[in-house]
């Protein structure tokens, strides 16, 4: 059984897709799919030796090691054209670096891959980087799972796309649908925020206006939004 977190990231991976799953630490979300004959091939990438070591037992334990490749690398160092990937997908790590290992080896990828990206904060610099890079948003999520808020973005690359600084920030999509989800999540982020600043005005040492200018303007965007 999966995570609902991993559930949701699931339901992005096309059937049939060759899917490399990097810093896939146990290997949960491959062996699932796999088992529910959803991918026709897989790779597992880690780049520390204790999960790498967790994988491949899950892999072995259900009989898989046909069929799941699991490599000690860096990022997509793991990929190798011959795996023909079709798919990657990349949980659980920062969005920045999650963009970090996109940026680093982007000779590993062939430009056809559809992107599974669930980062656990910076969103907006991962989705700059997929607009710089011409990668278009396919579809968002925002959900809540054990107190924290996760997303999960799903991108492919399309030739130049154009996002507004708040489409970046909160996502295109996102921005559209406004999910129950969605809102809640900048409805707490919200009084935080605006905590934060309050904090600020008292604060003895003062704080950076540039820090200030950038809580003001979030704090201002989100106010709209709500
Ligand atoms: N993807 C799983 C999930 O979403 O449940 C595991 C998330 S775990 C918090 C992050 C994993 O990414 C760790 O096992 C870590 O070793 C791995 N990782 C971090 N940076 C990596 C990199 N550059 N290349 C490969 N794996 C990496």
């Amino acid at each position: 059984r999966l995570s609902e977190r991993l559930e949701r990231v699931a339901a992005h991976v096309p059937a049939d897709a060759r899917l490399a799953d990097i810093g896939s630490d146990h290997g949960y979300l491959l062996v699932a799919l796999m088992k529910r004959g959803v991918i026709a091939a897989a790779v597992a990438g880690e780049v520390a030796l204790t999960p790498f070591h967790a994988a491949q037992r899950t892999v072995r334990e259900n009989d898989l090691s046909q069929r799941i490749s699991v490599r000690l690398a860096n990022g997509l160092a793991a990929i190798e054209p011959a795996d023909g990937i079709t798919a990657i997908s990349l949980c659980g790590m920062g969005g920045e670096t999650i963009r970090d290992i996109l940026d680093r080896d982007q000779a590993r990828l062939s430009g056809e891959e559809r992107l599974i990206l669930q980062p656990n904060g910076g969103e907006q610099p991962l989705r700059l980087w997929l607009m710089d890079n011409g990668y278009r948003i396919l579809a968002e999520e925002v959900l809540r799972e054990n107190r924290f808020n996760y997303e999960i973005i799903v991108a492919e690359r399309s030739g130049p796309v154009r996002y507004t600084a708040q489409e970046l920030y909160f996502g295109p999509l996102q921005l559209q649908q406004r999910s129950p989800a969605f809102l809640a999540k900048w409805q707490r982020l919200l009084r935080l925020k605006q905590r934060t600043l309050s904090h600020f005005a008292r604060a003895r040492q003062a704080v950076p206006e540039e820090q200030v200018q950038e809580l003001t303007q979030q704090v201002g965007w989100i106010s709209e939004l709500l």
